[in-house]
């Protein structure tokens, strides 16, 4: 049974975005407060949320849904069929990004949403000692 309307659906997504789109505003904040630079808007493959293209770094981060989290991923009660097979496509992506990077001569950095939401000074502060 199909609990949600399209509308609270489409509502819950729009949060799940938009709590993606905050967590990364923090991160590139915190990183510009400390006076490391960075690029956004770049053509590499899988589109890296941040690039520090001297130091040839990118990070991602990864939302717990969206990335199927091994802690927090809740399977979606509506619409499985859509959801299931997007997120294991997804993840599947993602692996296949950090090759391709990888092989480019790229350090990949994966962070998930939890460990922004946990402590958030520590993911700064990893995210910089691999820039160092
Ligand atoms: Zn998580």
């Amino acid at each position: 049974m199909d609990n949600l309307t399209k509308v609270q659906r489409r509502k819950n997504m729009q949060n799940i975005r938009s709590a993606n789109t905050k967590m990364e505003l923090i991160v590139r904040s915190l990183l510009h407060r400390k006076g490391l630079r960075y690029r956004i808007h770049t053509k590499l493959i899988g589109k890296p949320d941040i690039v520090f293209p001297s130091k040839k770094v990118v990070v991602f981060l990864d939302s717990c849904f969206f990335h199927s989290c091994p802690y927090h991923y809740v399977e979606p009660k509506s619409n499985k069929k859509y959801w299931v097979p997007k997120i294991k496509r997804n993840v599947n992506r993602a692996k296949e990004v950090n090759r391709t990077l990888r092989k480019q001569g790229w350090k990949v950095i994966r962070i998930w949403e939890h460990q922004i939401r946990k402590n958030l000074d520590k993911v700064i502060q990893s995210i910089s000692d691999r820039l160092a």
